[in-house]
Order: C-alpha cells, then sequence, then structure tokens
C-alpha cells in the first residue's frame, strides 16, 4: 500500500492541476453564459415567476410545462422526470456530448475565446483523438470513393447515377462516389494515416471474428456499390450509406449503411441537415422524406428545406434535433404500405413534440425521386403546397383501412385514429380533431369524446412520482444552506444546524443538508454528488417564491425539533414494548425515562 503512495499521489495531482484549469475555464464560461437564454433555443421558456421560468420539459414528453430554469442559481429542474443541472448538463444531454464539449459548445455560443488546454482527462484526450482520427478517415474514404467513380471502372455506377437524372456537378455536390468491387484496395489507401484498430473503429470494413474472439483481417464494408456520404450538422462526413448496383442474393441488401461507430448513430442524424438547415431556419418548414435518393431529387429541384430520415420511421432524437431548426413538417413518404406505417409513425412523434404536421400523397403512387423525374420540379413543388393536415390525412387513411359501411369498420376506423388523435397536445385542436373524426366517419361524436377520457384516465393511473416529497421545514433548510455563506440565512441556519444535528437525523436529507453546511466555497450543486440528492436539491431550490428570512428559519428548526422528538417517541414506545415482551425491567426503566423527557419536550 505504502508503496504505491508516491506515483498515485503524482498522478492524482497531475490530474487535479488539468482539471483545474478545465473546471476554472468552465467556471468562467457559467458565469457569463445566460442559462436561460441557452436553454431557450431549445426549448419555449416563459416567465413563471421573479426567479423562474418554465417550459415543456425537452427530455420527456408532456403537455403541460413541468420543467423550470432558475435565473439566480442557474440551474434547471425538471418535477415531470426529475433531469437537473446547470447549463452545461443541459447542453451535455441535449447534444449528447461530452462535459468539456459542452463547456466549449457554451463558450463558443458567448464568444468566449477557447483556452489552448480543453481536455480534462487523459481519457478524454485519447476520445477526442479519436474521434478527429476517424473523420479523418471518412474524409479521405469520401475522396477515394468520388476518385473511384470517375475512374473506368465507376462507368456502371455513372450511368446509374446519370439514369437517374443526376449530372455531373449534382454528383459534385452530395459527394456521390463509388465503392469497387475490391476487397482491399480502400484499406491499403488508409493504412498509412491509421493503425488497424481505428480502420476497424472507423466502421468503414468488414471483418470476421476469429475463434479466439478476436477480430479477422479488415476488408471493405461496400463494394461495387454507389456510395452516399452521411454528414454531421456542421457537414463532416460521419457515415456512408452505400447502394448496390445489381440485385440478386449475391448482391446483399440495396442499401447498405455504416455500422454505429463513436461518430455515428443512426438515430442521431437527418440526412442532409448540414445543406438543408438554414433554409429550414429561414422558411420555418422542413420536408421530410424516405430516402436519399428522394432528398437529393427534392434538393436539386429547388427544395432546399428537405431531409431524410434514411430509414423508415423517424426517432425521437431526429425530431428533437429537427425541433431545434423548426417546429413545422410537410411528410412526403412513399405511398407503399411501408411509407404508409412509417409515416403514421413519424407523424405521432412529431405531433406528441407539438410540431404542425402536413402530409403529402403523391399521384400515382409515386416516391418523389421518381415524381420529380416524370413531372418536373414544378409540378413537384406544387404538390409540396396541397398537403393535408395531419388529422385529415390520418381520417382519409382510416376511411381507407376500414371503409366505414358497417358498424364493425367504424369502430375500427376509429381504433385507428384514438391515439393519433390523444398524442395531439393542444386540448382544443385534439377536441376538433375528435369531432372531425366523428363527422366523418359517421360516429356519435359523445361516442369518441367518452372513449378519450377514459383513456387519459388510465395514462394518469400508470403515471406515478417515485421521489420522495420533502417537508416545508426541509425544503427551507436546503435552501438556506444552499445559499451563500455569508448570507444571513445561512449562518441562521448553519448554527441551527450544528447546535441541532440529532435532529436532523432520519431525514431524507439530512446527509445533503451536512454537505451543504461544510461545503468549501463551491457552489451547492457541486457539494452534492449523488444525483439522486441532487435532484432533490434541485427541486427545493426552484421554489423560491416564497421568501426566506431568519424567522422562518427559526420557524423550520423548530418544527424539525418537533418532528425528530414525535419520531423519537414512536421509537421509544417500540422499544419499550420490546423491553417488556423480554422481561427486561432495567431497559424498561431507562427507555420510560427517557419517553418522559421526550414527553415532556413535545409539550413545550
Ligand atoms: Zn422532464
Amino acid at each position: 500500500m505504502s508503496g504505491h503512495a508516491v506515483p498515485y499521489k503524482r498522478e492524482t495531482k497531475f490530474h487535479t492541476n488539468v482539471l483545474y484549469l478545465v473546471s476554472d475555464f468552465a467556471q468562467s464560461v457559467k458565469q457569463q453564459a445566460d442559462i436561460v437564454k441557452i436553454i431557450g433555443e431549445y426549448v419555449r421558456l416563459r416567465k413563471a415567476g421573479a426567479q423562474n421560468y418554465t417550459g415543456l420539459c425537452p427530455f420527456h414528453k408532456e403537455k403541460t410545462p413541468s420543467f423550470s430554469v432558475h435565473i439566480t442559481r442557474q440551474i434547471f429542474y425538471c418535477f415531470g422526470c426529475h433531469e437537473h443541472g446547470d447549463v452545461f448538463t443541459f447542453i451535455q444531454k441535449i447534444e449528447n456530448i461530452s462535459f468539456p464539449e459542452a463547456v466549449r459548445f457554451v463558450a463558443q455560443k458567448c464568444g468566449i475565446p477557447l483556452p489552448k488546454r480543453e481536455f480534462s482527462s487523459e481519457e478524454e484526450a485519447k476520445e477526442g483523438r479519436l474521434r478527429a482520427k476517424l473523420l479523418e478517415l471518412h474524409e479521405l474514404a469520401c475522396a477515394w470513393f468520388e476518385e473511384q467513380l470517375r475512374s473506368p471502372e465507376g462507368a456502371l455506377a455513372r450511368e446509374y447515377l446519370s439514369g437517374r437524372g443526376l449530372r455531373p456537378e449534382d454528383i459534385k455536390t452530395f459527394r456521390l462516389g463509388y465503392a469497387p468491387d475490391n476487397f482491399h484496395a480502400l484499406r491499403e489507401r488508409l493504412q498509412s494515416v491509421a493503425d488497424t484498430e481505428t480502420l476497424r473503429l472507423s466502421g468503414l470494413f468488414s471483418f470476421k471474428e476469429q475463434e479466439d474472439g478476436s477480430p479477422g483481417p479488415l476488408y471493405s464494408r461496400f463494394r461495387k456499390r454507389v456510395t452516399f456520404p452521411i454528414a454531421n450538422e456542421s457537414g463532416r462526413i460521419i457515415a456512408f450509406t452505400a447502394r448496390a448496383l445489381e440485385a440478386g442474393e449475391k448482391a446483399g441488401p440495396k442499401y447498405l449503411n455504416s455500422p454505429e461507430t463513436p461518430l455515428y448513430s443512426k438515430s442521431n442524424v437527418l440526412f442532409n441537415l448540414d445543406k438543408a438547415r438554414q433554409a429550414i431556419r429561414e422558411l420555418n418548414f422542413a420536408v421530410l422524406v424516405e430516402g436519399q435518393m428522394d432528398c437529393i431529387s427534392a434538393y436539386l429541384a429547388g427544395v432546399r428545406n428537405v431531409i431524410a430520415t434514411s430509414g423508415t420511421a423517424f426517432t425521437e432524437s431526429q425530431v428533437r434535433l429537427l425541433g431545434r431548426y423548426t417546429k413545422q413538417v410537410i411528410v412526403n413518404f412513399d405511398p407503399d404500405t411501408a411509407g404508409a406505417n412509417a409515416a403514421e409513425k413519424s407523424i405521432a412523434l412529431l405531433t406528441e413534440e407539438d410540431f404542425n404536421v402536413r402530409v403529402v400523397t403523391l399521384e400515382g403512387g409515386l416516391d418523389p425521386d421518381r415524381y420529380i423525374r416524370e413531372h418536373g420540379a414544378q409540378a413537384y413543388i406544387a404538390a409540396l403546397r396541397t398537403a393535408k393536415r395531419h388529422q385529415d390525412y390520418l381520417v382519409e387513411r382510416a376511411r381507407q383501412l376500414f371503409p366505414p359501411n358497417t358498424a364493425n369498420a367504424k369502430i375500427e376506423a376509429l381504433n385507428f385514429l384514438l391515439p393519433h388523435i390523444r398524442r395531439v397536445p393542444s386540448r382544443i385542436a385534439r377536441d376538433e380533431f375528435a369531432a372531425d373524426a366523428a363527422q366523418k366517419l359517421g360516429i356519435d361524436s359523445a361516442l369518441v369524446r367518452e372513449e378519450l377520457k377514459q383513456a387519459a384516465a388510465k395514462r394518469r393511473d400508470s403515471l406515478s412520482n417515485t421521489m420522495p416529497q420533502l417537508s416545508e421545514a426541509e425544503r427551507m433548510m436546503l435552501r438556506a444552506l444552499a445559499s451563500s455563506q455569508t448570507d444571513a440565512v445561512f449562518q441562521a441556519a448553519a448554527a441551527g444546524f450544528d447546535a441541532n444535528e440529532a435532529h436532523f437525523s432520519g431525514l431524507t436529507t439530512s446527509h445533503i443538508l451536512a454537505q451543504l453546511r461544510h461545503r468549501d466555497s463551491q457552489s451547492p450543486m457541486d457539494a452534492v454528488p449523488d444525483p439522486r440528492d441532487r435532484s432533490l436539491l434541485a427541486q427545493a431550490l426552484m421554489d423560491e417564491l416564497t421568501p426566506l428570512d431568519k424567522e422562518h428559519i427559526a420557524a423550520a428548526l423548530e418544527t424539525l425539533r418537533r418532528l425528530y422528538f414525535e419520531r423519537r417517541q414512536r421509537e421509544l414506545r417500540a422499544a419499550i414494548s420490546e423491553a417488556e415482551r423480554r422481561g427486561d425491567t432495567t431497559s424498561v426503566l431507562q427507555l420510560t425515562a427517557e419517553k418522559i423527557s421526550v414527553d415532556r419536550a413535545l409539550r413545550e
């Protein structure tokens, strides 16, 4: 043990120094950043009191706001899902990035120049280096695929792309390429740039697991395919989708995607968002299509605000990502069954997040790409203008699926619509949707309302709150001990705490109070390490509508004292009967004496 003491200490010191630099910078960023402004870019916040703003929580689904931001404390807390923290926690969670990245992100937003040292630990520095390397590999691979497309071997791919109406300048805009029918060429191109492990992590290669579980030799994942690079929001390439040039079992799936990698998570990316985001912001709506080719065609037809899910249905994180740019979407999926199902799922997610959704169905059962090739750009843009409100689209679809000729079909159509109706966050819009559906299906609207009411009641029952409820006195003590150590309320609470520590034993918050009381100069949230405790503290700190002064503290201390004696009284009563049962007279006498003094204290 002692033999390890010296090197261990040295290492700790090293880390502490680096950490100090980062936390020092983070502190200064935090002081300059306005949490309300930064969260306000993601959540529509409304002023709710002198110190608070509220809005719909971005971390859980809700229809009435339980997400709260505190101005002076610069923290947020959700009374629904109990997410909480400071501006960095918020950015980390919503952008899905690490702490140092969040510090940099906020600093950039506030125009604060970054210090040279950015990483808080060796591990994070390593992660940063890996990501940078993977970005470099993707850039090189993309350039190489583009080169291959221009080579003699790329003839078939060029033919395919021109057959889809793409001109050389379009191919350049989207950086389309060709992955040749070769297992090793890409690896040979990249092996001087990165080691085998990094190449493996890039997802550009496949390998077979060997008998001992280790990865076998790497070979190209994409072969004989047209490559579509997938970029992140800032336009850096992070993955590929590759379309087979041949059909049949040997060629594999029609579309092959990069696997999940440290750079790429399918559900967090929207194809073409890097090119479309400016237009989406300006026009305040997005056009959502399914496939990359649909997206490219629409973009080239002049629809600059088009993005693709590059899969089937929308995911929740994609909805949130899009929500940072607009809350209005025109959904234009394939009219086939899979497309219609994907459209329904996407509509469900979007309406739940309070998006205004319209739906386009192109005539002749065409997907956007074919429609544009057959009818031209102007016709497509005109078709987008005919987009229906999602309510009307869904009612029409219910009527198609279950032609309401019989009572049974009407009920099936209603069952198809009810979940969609329930998801609409606004009550007025929900009622309107229900009335409209009832009328079009020929159902009594009272029946629809009754069905909705029952579903709502079931939902309320399933929501139970798992956080302990704090007493008013505990909340006051938390608030007082969380204030600055030079404050009169802090000093009153600290004195009361020190003098009567026993009174606090047995409270849910006793150790939190102790941590706050004995903290160094750091901020109160930082003094409480446990996430559940922090959540409790944040909950208490949000409630600052009620003022706090020395009289309140005195009253809170008095209440806690009384509660303590009541607890003690119950304990003693139980202990006395236990001792009596054992026939332990000495203990009975001792305990009874204590109980008498407790009873007296309570009467006072
Ligand atoms: Zn929440």
